[in-house]
């Protein structure tokens, strides 16, 4: 399931080749995704230029000069590829954008490709794409500044609840899904099971820091394989990153040697270290 980091990485890739491009056509191949496409809608946008590509949480955002643009997310198994106009449609490629504009611009198609289709593809005329509804509960992006210790402190008070499913609240911080904050838990040195409320300042700030770092450390991974990652003719799976406790159940703790355990939390499987995660 693509997380924040393949988003990410999708953003950076469409960034150069589209800002400032121009929406020419768009064909809707099928409509059916977790909510049908409203394929009057966003032939609207056409004609329309690309201000820039944001990403809010999980959602990337092609924001539109003058205001809407288009809003996607992955769902469980989505991608948007970029191609070349003529090459040949996948049989998952369900919508399908070009452009006018400069040099490859002009010769180039953006893919929304979804086998599972449980992604989304929305498009606003005008407005802020920041202000959709969709995007109105979600917390602050780990790498914003109010992410801090402080703001981590005051949504724990005396929440009982696991700190592994405060950190999967996606109106506590957005993006962060089950892998990374498995990863992030083992960074930090921090027992997933601990209740939100009973977390020191210290070990808040060790969440914190190791949030950062984690993702971004993904981000730069995925970077230095997105050609992989782009190939339209590869095969389905997003980069591989290296994990240091999710999945790795019954091997050694690359920390402290100890017996990786798996766990369900709130149905989802969480991997630890019982020597070193405290
Ligand atoms: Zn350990």
């Amino acid at each position: 399931m693509p997380e924040l980091p393949e988003v990410e990485t999708i953003r950076r890739s469409l960034q150069e080749p589209l800002e400032g491009a121009r929406l020419l056509s768009v064909q809707v191949r099928d409509r059916r995704l977790r909510r049908p496409i409203a394929v009057a809608a966003l032939e609207r946008l056409n004609g329309r230029q690309i201000a820039d590509i944001g990403r809010r949480g999980k959602y990337l955002l092609l924001h539109l000069v003058g205001g809407g643009g288009l809003l996607i997310h992955l769902g469980m198994s989505g991608r948007v590829v970029l191609v070349p106009r003529d090459t040949v449609l996948d049989l998952h490629d369900h919508v399908c954008w070009q452009f006018e504009g400069d040099g490859a611009r002009c010769g180039v198609e953006m893919r929304f490709r979804d086998p599972r289709r449980f992604g989304l593809v929305l498009s606003r005329a005008t407005g802020d794409l920041g202000e959709h509804p969709l995007l109105a509960s979600l917390g602050p992006e780990p790498f914003d500044a109010a992410f801090s210790v402080d703001y981590l402190r005051e949504r724990a008070a005396r929440s009982r609840r696991p700190v592994k499913n405060m950190l999967m609240d996606a109106s506590v911080v957005a993006g962060l899904g089950n892998i990374y904050v498995c990863e992030v838990l083992w960074a930090a040195g921090v027992n997933p099971k601990t209740q939100a409320g009973r977390i020191s300042p210290a070990r808040w700030a060790r969440v914190r820091e190791a949030t950062i770092e984690v993702l971004a450390g993904a981000i730069d991974q995925g970077g230095t394989t997105l050609n992989d990652f782009r190939d339209p003719s590869g095969e389905m799976g997003y980069f591989q990153v290296r994990l240091q406790a999710y999945g790795r159940e019954a091997q050694p703790c690359l920390r402290c040697g100890s017996s990786i355990r798996r766990i369900s939390q709130s149905g989802r499987s969480t991997f630890y270290c019982p020597g070193c995660q405290h």
